[in-house]
């Protein structure tokens, strides 16, 4: 069995715990690796090789890092192929899925390539006479990013690009799902320049994330998962007085009202309930047709669905994979028995599709209908390919579906009424709105974050919010010495 091993100063280091997981090809079922999981002793080791290489990343200039950023956006771009295979193998999304969020990831590699404009501060001559005041923004030191399955190399790169770039020592604790994509990323970082010790993978489980939280070197804490383990995450790293983002869990409604273009409506909501399987963080899952506009926009969807083609990730004409592990699968297939009981419309039930009794971890898409907030199919972040439609009799009750709901990373809503979508925009609580865009995920330069309990902390990810998280500021109060104006003066410094 081929073994998944950490990135440590700058090459290759197999596990030593004893301790290892088990990584799938879920298009098949079969086992194809074992990932090692890190000790708390591994860590401790990995933390001091990254602190060694901080004084000298640090003082590297920024043209230089700048240059590096250029390199590995290039680098990684030339084998964008290879990390897609590699993600499909491994997570089970179709290749040009697993290539689109290289893609993606590569726009904050990109915007981390102006790091020389994004770390300049702000300069006042004569703040007070003869007094400067300037502000400067420094690397905190070693910081570290904890990642999902769901998106192996883009959500690593949201990280890791801003995180270098500004000259942090960075280290990945990538799922252990499918955590093969991090090594390919570390190498062609090598290859770009990047020192050895600026980047580490450290591969595990709770064991890594909870020693990263605790240990004294570590600086800032990024993290995506789960609701539960994101609050987990922030509450510890703070308690320990870290700086910590933690972004988390979804429920991203789809509000369609009467007016809307119901073929536009229904191509993008299919696209983003059944697009990686429903297993994005910014997938629509609920869909909300308000007034009249259910009956054709839901028949619009039915014609849709059989013709989504569901296959081995790596056939170029599957449009959705399977599901990343047989457990998940399960759970998001108990949904259409538990939706049936508490009273909902089965409308269609992905156990249905034949490749469900096959040896791979496939689900059908799945749509269910008639559905109300105590029921567990809307309470659940069920993160499969599962569209639950919620009917709505106005735009104030659509709008307060989207704000009563604990989450709030995405929302969308789909009408040829301006003054409508600009309300909407202006009274919705969640972090990132789409009109007439299901999937509203900022470009690498805006920055990425949910509301509620979409996200623990205050600052967002990548883009400006990222450059803030991965520095701290300081400002120089400076006066040179001139002996015309020098003088005793005991009392407490005052702008003049
Ligand atoms: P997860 O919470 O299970 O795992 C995320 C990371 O936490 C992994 O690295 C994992 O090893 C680690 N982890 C798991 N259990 C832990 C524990 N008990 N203590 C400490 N660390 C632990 O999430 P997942 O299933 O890999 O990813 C899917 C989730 O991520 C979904 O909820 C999805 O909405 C969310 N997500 C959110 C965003 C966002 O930007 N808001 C983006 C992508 C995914």
């Amino acid at each position: 069995m081929e073994r998944i091993s950490h990135w440590i100063g700058g090459k290759l280091v197999p596990g030593e715990s004893g301790r290892t997981g088990p990584v799938f090809n879920p298009a098949t079922g079969v086992q194809t690796h074992e990932v090692d999981f890190a000790s708390v002793e591994e860590v401790d080791r990995a933390v001091a090789v990254a602190q060694e290489a901080f004084a000298e990343w640090r003082a590297t200039s920024l043209s230089k890092r700048s240059d590096i950023m250029f390199r590995a956006r290039d680098a990684i771009d030339r084998n964008r192929r290879e990390l897609g295979t590699i993600v499909s193998e491994q997570h089970g999304k179709v290749l040009s899925d697993a290539m689109g969020e290289v893609a993606r990831g590569l726009e904050c590699v990109e915007f981390a390539c102006g790091v020389p404009t994004l770390m300049k501060g702000g300069f006042s001559e004569q703040a007070s006479t003869g007094v400067d005041v300037y502000s400067i923004r420094q690397p905190l030191g070693v910081v570290a990013g904890m990642t999902p399955f769901n998106f192996p190399a883009m959500v690593p790169m949201w990280m890791f690009a801003n995180a270098i770039a500004t000259g942090n020592c960075f280290i990945l604790k990538p799922s252990e799902k499918d955590p093969g994509a991090s090594l390919l990323i570390a190498e062609l970082l090598q290859e770009a320049g990047v020192p050895d010790g600026v980047f580490t993978v450290l591969q595990g489980d709770k064991v890594v994330v909870d020693r990263l939280l605790e240990h004294p070197d570590v600086k800032a804490l990024s993290f995506v998962g789960s609701t539960p383990i994101a609050r987990y995450v922030y509450d510890q790293g703070t308690k320990h007085g870290r700086r910590v983002q933690a972004l988390a869990g979804a429920k991203n409604h789809m509000v369609v009202l009467p007016d809307a273009d119901i073929d536009m409506a229904a191509d993008a909501a299919v696209s983003a309930a059944y697009g990686s399987a429903g297993e994005r963080c910014m997938a629509v899952s609920v869909l909300v047709p308000v007034g009249d506009v259910a009956e054709p926009l839901i028949a619009a969807i039915r014609e849709r669905i059989p013709k989504v083609k569901i296959g081995h990730g790596m056939d170029p004409g599957s449009e959705m994979g399977p599901l990343v592990t047989r457990e998940h699968r399960d759970k998001v297939a108990s949904y259409m028995e538990s939706a049936a009981a508490q009273g909902a419309t089965v409308v269609v039930d992905g156990r249905e599709h034949p490749l469900y009794t096959q040896d791979g971890f496939f689900f059908g898409v799945s749509m269910i209908d008639h559905v109300t907030t105590e029921m567990d199919c809307y309470k659940d972040e069920i993160f499969g390919p599962v569209l639950a439609v919620v009917r709505a009799d106005s735009y104030e009750q659509a709008v307060g579906l989207v704000n009563d709901n604990p989450w709030g990373n995405g929302t969308a809503i789909f009408t040829r009424d301006g003054g409508a979508a600009r309300q909407f925009t202006f009274e919705c609580q969640a972090g990132m709105v789409g009109i007439n865009v299901p999937i509203p995920v900022p470009v690498g330069y805006y920055s990425f974050g949910g509301w509620k309990s979409s996200l623990f902390g205050d600052s967002h990810m990548y883009g400006p919010e990222g450059i803030h998280f991965w520095t701290k500021g300081k400002v120089v109060t400076e006066r040179w010495p001139d002996p015309g104006t020098s003088k005793v003066d005991l009392g407490f410094p005052r702008t003049r």
